[in-house]
């Protein structure tokens, strides 16, 4: 299928999940994951009006941006190295991934000498506990937040997570609610500078669920760009 055509099933999914929820339609924006698909299909996708991107690797996000001659916004959602944080300034206009206090003071770095404007990124918090995955716990996840707050060319946007993956979406709903509640304890905190309005969770398997705990920004790769 043309990836017109999935962008817009997607969309659609997303504005039904919206309604069902009660959420303005505007509420939700789509990351579209093209990690591992050519620069050639995010071309296609941002001609059919995609603007945000989505990218998990640093050297594929910097040779994909570098062969686009439309405009698009680049997010990086991998796990991210500080070394290699330098190449990012000027390209990501998101980072979802930022999990210790090490990170945020390279982006601080990195965009303080390279950009006037700063870094917008998101805390990852690792709800499930899985030893797998990246993220800072949900204990330690405020501490982080008051930690990063006060560097001035970072600021926190909001939390990201990823759940275990479960072949029924609705197993994942409890860890989507669970990043919903611990950014409203961040939010009551009243850190200066800092806004906990976007939440980045749901991707292409459970990604209305996500809407209905109340996701600002979903990660969806799949569903419209197929199986990498
Ligand atoms: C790959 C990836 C996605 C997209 O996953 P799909 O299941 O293909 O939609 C979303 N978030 C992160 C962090 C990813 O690495």
């Amino acid at each position: 299928m043309p990836v017109a055509d999935t962008l817009a099933a997607v969309q659609a999914r997303i504005q039904r999940a919206c309604a069902i929820s009660g959420r303005a339609p505007t509420a939700v924006r789509l990351v579209a994951v093209s990690k591992l698909h050519p620069a050639a299909l995010v071309a296609e996708a941002a001609a059919s009006g995609q603007t945000v991107f989505g990218e998990n690797y640093v050297q594929e996000l910097v040779d994909k941006a570098a062969q686009l001659t439309c405009p698009v916004e680049w997010h990086m959602i991998g796990h991210l190295q500080s070394n290699k944080v330098k190449y990012l300034p000027g390209i990501v206009s998101m980072i979802h991934t930022v999990d210790r206090l090490s990170l945020a003071q390279e982006i601080d770095r990195q965009w303080r000498t390279k950009l006037a404007a700063p870094c917008d990124i998101l805390v990852q918090v690792n709800v499930s506990g899985e030893s797998t995955k990246s993220g800072t716990t949900r204990a330690e996840a405020l501490a982080l937040v008051q930690a990063i707050a006060p560097l001035p060319n970072v600021r926190i946007r909001g939390l990201m997570t990823m759940p275990p993956f479960f072949d029924d979406p609705e197993s994942a709903r409890p860890y989507f609610k669970e990043l919903r509640l611990l950014a409203d304890q961040i939010r009551s905190a009243e850190i200066p500078g800092v806004e906990m309005t976007e939440l980045s969770m749901g991707m292409s398997g459970d990604f209305e669920v996500a809407i209905e705990e109340g996701a600002t920004l979903v990660r969806v790769g799949t569903a419209i760009f197929g199986e990498r």
